[in-house]
């Protein structure tokens, strides 16, 4: 990682990746005359250092050359090239920052996976950080855990040196939300799996080299009858006696439900970790916006019903930040925070609601075309509510934290 960066730029550094629209405009400005210097001197408190910085603004560096001048032509052709991209993040480590030494990554705690997936939020569309979550924190933790040293030299090593596209496959045509019921089977046959059924909402399904894919191995309990399998895709998500060896099983044949919902931890933090700096964007955008915009004499940000909100949405933002942080904190300390992580989602599904929908409200007319950022996170944060498990999925989890889901749907949920 890279060392020696003086203090002030550290500094410039902290200010810059704590406010995305001061990384924009204010870069040459003395410290007073920034205007978020007071609120957000501190946000990184007991959880990031320097060194959390330096990587941010490495990454930084990678987006503004490599991803974001290229964003509205790959919008526009309705894809990105994920190898090419991934393969500029793998070479600076960024596909690897918690993942094993042994296999090409950093072997860093998992606060730095959180300052790299925020960081990520200074992409200027929600697709493509979520094709590179699914690659560090959606397929690949599972791997990188349970994974016998085969399969992660076959698959986790190409992942985190962006050599190969990773997506998984969870979710199928006769539903999501309910993971214990998907129907794909992998039968044993000689050496193989012989792999039949299909997946759907794939993210990078096109694109991908590998699946980490969940399937039925036997026909006992649903919680104790899948695995996880690392699966060579050729662009198909739906599988006809697809054949795969024995030995891409990750870990433990029948553990895959709860391998997956270890993994889903992961998914969850990084999706609160995500929405922070593209919101807090919006905000400063929409202020920005308002303040120049003029209705009925007076600049429409001079309405106190338009200040005052945005006030509360920067407060909430504020709120979901400091939940997230002590989420990580007391997971790198090893805790179980399947409840906060569940919180964090939920909030980061809503919050990214409230304020894309408050914002584009703001920007009137202009909102509504696809000329502005804030109409495109308005479509593309929908998907926080739904992916990864639906807001209720994460209130039944938390209700089963505070003891009271009813007893007949938390029997069946086991
Ligand atoms: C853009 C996008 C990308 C995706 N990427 C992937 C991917 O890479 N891999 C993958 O495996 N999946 C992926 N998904 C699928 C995603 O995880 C599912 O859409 C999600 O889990 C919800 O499942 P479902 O769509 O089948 O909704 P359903 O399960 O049919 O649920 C529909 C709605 O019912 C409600 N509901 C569900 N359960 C309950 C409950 N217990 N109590 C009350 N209400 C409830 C919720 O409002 C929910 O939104 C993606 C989806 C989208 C849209």
């Amino acid at each position: 990682m890279a060392s020696g960066a003086s203090v002030s730029r550290i500094l410039c550094t902290k200010l810059l990746i704590n406010n995305p629209l001061a990384a924009s405009r204010s870069r040459c400005l003395p410290l007073s005359t920034r205007p978020f210097a007071s609120s957000q001197s501190q946000p990184t408190d007991n959880l990031f250092t320097d060194e959390h910085a330096q990587l941010r603004a490495s990454l930084r560096k990678v987006i503004d050359k490599e991803i974001n001048p290229y964003v509205d032509e790959w919008e526009a052709a309705k894809q990105f090239p994920a190898h090419k991209v991934f393969k500029k993040l793998g070479e600076g480590g960024f596909l690897g920052v918690s993942k094993p030494t042994e296999y090409g990554g950093l072997g860093l705690d998992y606060s730095y996976s959180i300052a790299v997936a925020e960081e990520l939020g200074s992409i200027n569309c929600g697709a493509i950080p979520m094709a590179i979550g699914v690659q560090t924190d959606m397929a690949t933790p599972a791997l990188a855990t349970f994974g016998s040293d085969r399969v992660k030299r076959e698959f986790l090593a190409p992942s985190i040196s962006g050599d190969m596209v990773a997506c998984l496959g969870v979710s199928e045509v006769g539903g999501g939300s309910d993971v214990a019921s998907i129907q794909t089977r992998a039968v044993k046959k000689g050496g193989d799996y012989v792999i039949n059924g299909g997946k759907m909402w794939t993210t990078s399904g096109t694109q991908a080299d590998w699946m980490c894919l969940l399937a039925n191995t036997s026909d006992g309990p649903p919680h104790r009858n899948k695995s996880l399998i690392c699966l060579p895709m050729d662009a198909k998500v739906f599988f006809d006696n697809v054949h795969v060896p024995q030995e891409y099983v990750i870990g433990e044949e029948g553990e895959g439900f709860t391998y997956q919902m270890v993994q889903f931890q992961a998914e969850r933090m990084w999706a609160a970790a995500g929405c922070l700096l593209p919101l807090q964007k919006l905000i400063w955008d929409t202020i920005e916006y308002t303040r120049s915009r003029k209705a009925f004499g007076q600049p429409i940000l001079n309405n106190q019903t338009v200040h005052f909100r945005l006030a509360e949405l920067e407060t909430e933002v504020e709120l979901l930040r400091s939940l997230l942080y002590r989420t990580i904190a007391l997971y790198v300390a090893g805790n179980d925070v399947t409840k906060f992580a569940s919180m964090c989602k939920l909030k980061a599904g809503r919050l990214s609601r409230e304020v894309t929908d408050e914002c584009l409200q703001f920007w009137g007319g202009m909102g509504f075309t696809s000329d502005v950022l804030v109409s495109r996170f308005y479509r593309d944060f929908r998907l926080l509510s739904i992916g990864g498990g639906a807001d209720e999925v994460m209130l039944s989890i938390i209700c089963k934290y505070m003891d009271t889901l009813p007893k007949l749907t938390a029997k069946k949920a086991k």
